[in-house]
């Protein structure tokens, strides 16, 4: 057994370790344990990692940043805290994230209550008393009457199942999993494989070092312009004095972000006015060319393709080899029915004539060799082949956890078509369990609405408590309601069925929508009803007595 300061058992004759487990040290489980403290719960923290950052913990690959503006990304809850941290630029890398959520830590001295290298393994709930015991691969067994499972949408990596994988002799590595020591790519013969947002992250921060870099892309993604920048003392003079105001929009904004919507279609204006507009949104910051580009571009086929002919030709005009533009540019999909990336130097790098890209539509990866990568043109040879091949998105982290609720009921079998959720948070037959920043939330810049979350499960759980119960779960009725709700929302949304919201890319996975389109906005609106009506949409009891309380 490793040898911990916390937990000792509650000095309250129940027997428990701890009020709330929260199982996670990324932006959400840092606030939850923050959160659940303040109001006068014990909290305890388990995390699989050796350190604090969740996903920005673990994808610790060369160029990963944000894509969402650094201080909207950040915690709003604290006025001192967003007064003291000053990015350094509009996205921050992932070490000054890092750095941020270790000093958010140390500054409201949450460490102590947490354990690293500490993977859940099984989390059982525990009839009558109602409780949950969570069991870790570092030895840990506890109890705790709450469990809040804050373990992320894009947590567990996904290896594409192709045959040789574990033959290749040189080194390799998936994005989601960066190692902590530096990488040296420094004369070494590289290949990433998947051109998704890490993909096109990784591959021209490193291409400079590389003696070779060779990129294998399956589908080619709409990609524009990050356009980061750094954050002038001005900047940040005026970011403190408006504080409320940004707090203001983000919270009212569908997705959680700064950009205004723009009401206009992309046939009200003429065809030069259209193209001075789209050369404004390619200048312009990240998720702005979604949030702030024609009200119709993500939803009418003639506008989007306006908008896609746009870049197509942004390609062809930065890529010296027509062939290779040519390649990347997307035929199968729209701009914005896949989660679009952001990028800097990307297509400026296939000018570098250290680079290369594989079209795998051309030519299939057949086998990973010891020597490197065989496609049906042949094998190339490699030092280090970096997976940037995505994540099991949205259930995968909670599918994997054995989590076993009412009557031994398995979180695998509940889902077994997709997942079943009210709010986002909660599912029928696992009382006492909550997953804020999981599938069904919202959808948009997920510190935001996963905050919204967080601060609901708080108030329930001090509700309950102040209320004498302690026992608080969701019935299948408003469970099928809001399910419905996310599924009827699917088709609205811009994202298509290829999508990874749908699950699509992983083998045999439930094609279900993963997200909720009604955003922020639908959930505000529930959580509120939720609360005005005094939590009787929850089923409340006592586990003493079992006193039952609400309808569900
Ligand atoms: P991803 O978007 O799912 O991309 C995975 C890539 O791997 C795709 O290009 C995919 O090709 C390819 N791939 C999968 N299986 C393959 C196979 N068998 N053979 C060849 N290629 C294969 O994953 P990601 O790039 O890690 O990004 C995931 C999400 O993480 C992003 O959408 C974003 O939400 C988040 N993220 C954010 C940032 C940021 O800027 N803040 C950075 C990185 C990641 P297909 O498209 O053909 O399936």
């Amino acid at each position: 057994m490793i040898d911990h300061p916390e937990p000792t058992h509650l000095d309250d004759g129940s027997g428990l370790d701890t009020d709330v487990l929260i199982v996670g040290a990324g932006v959400t489980g840092i606030y939850q344990l923050y959160l659940a403290h303040k109001s006068g719960f014990s909290a305890l923290l388990l995390e699989a990692g050796g350190g604090v950052g969740g996903t920005w913990y673990w994808n610790r690959y060369p160029g990963c940043r944000f894509d969402s503006e650094s201080y909207t990304y950040a915690y709003l809850f604290s006025k001192e805290l967003f007064d003291e941290w000053e990015w350094a630029e509009l996205f921050a890398e992932q070490p000054e994230t890092e750095r941020y959520l270790n000093h958010v830590v140390d500054r409201f001295d949450l460490r102590r209550h947490m354990r690293f290298d500490a993977r859940v393994t099984a989390a059982t709930y525990d009839e009558p008393a109602g409780t949950w015991t969570v069991v870790a691969d570092d030895g840990s067994r506890l109890r705790s009457r709450y469990l809040v499972a804050t373990t992320g949408v894009l947590s567990v990596p996904f290896y594409p199942d192709l045959p040789g994988r574990q033959d290749f002799r040189g080194v390799s590595f998936h994005t989601g999993l960066w190692p902590e020591s530096p990488v040296e790519f420094a004369g070494r013969r590289v290949a990433v494989i998947g051109t998704g947002s890490s993909g096109v992250q990784i591959a021209p921060v490193i291409a400079d070092q590389v003696a070779s870099l060779t990129v294998y892309q399956r589908s080619a993604n709409w990609c524009t312009p990050l356009n980061n920048a750094p954050i002038t003392p001005e900047e940040h003079r005026r970011l403190r004095a408006g504080f409320e105001a940004m707090r203001e929009v983000l919270n009212t904004s569908l997705a959680g972000f700064l950009h205004p919507a723009n009401e206009r279609s992309a046939f009200d204006d003429s065809e030069d006015e259209r193209r001075v507009f789209f050369e404004t949104m390619w200048n312009s910051p990240g998720f702005a060319k979604l949030s702030s580009n024609y009200a119709d571009v993500l939803f009418d086929d003639a506008a989007n393709a306006e908008w896609c002919e746009f870049i197509a030709k942004k390609v062809r005009d930065i890529v010296g080899d027509p062939e290779t533009a040519d390649k990347l540019i997307p035929k199968d999909h729209g701009f914005g029915e896949k989660r679009p990336p952001f990028v800097t130097d990307y297509y400026e790098m296939y000018n570098n004539p250290k680079v290369s890209l594989i079209d795998l539509k051309e030519t299939p990866i057949v086998r990973i060799t010891e020597r490197g990568i065989e496609t049906t043109e042949g094998e190339a040879e490699f030092d280090i082949v970096v997976w940037a091949t995505g994540f099991d998105f949205g259930t995968g982290a909670l599918l994997r956890m054995g989590i076993r609720g009412r009557d031994g009921l398995a979180l695998e079998d509940h889902w077994a078509d997709g997942p079943r959720t009210f709010l986002g948070l909660q599912t029928t037959g696992f009382p006492n369990l909550f997953f804020p920043g999981g599938p069904h939330a919202a959808a948009g810049n997920n510190p935001r609405y996963n905050g919204d979350q967080v601060e609901f499960i708080t108030h329930a759980l001090t509700f309950v408590r102040d209320h004498g119960y302690d026992i608080i779960e969701v019935g299948p009725e408003l469970e099928d309601e809001w399910t419905a709700m996310v599924d009827r929302g699917a088709s609205k949304s811009p994202f298509g069925e290829a999508s990874y919201f749908f699950g699509t890319n992983i083998p045999g996975k439930p094609r279900k929508y993963l997200l909720n389109s009604g955003g922020r906005p639908k959930l505000f609106k529930e959580i509120a009803k939720v609360v005005a009506n005094d939590y009787q949409a929850f089923r409340l009891s006592r586990s003493s007595d079992g006193g039952d309380r609400g309808e569900g």
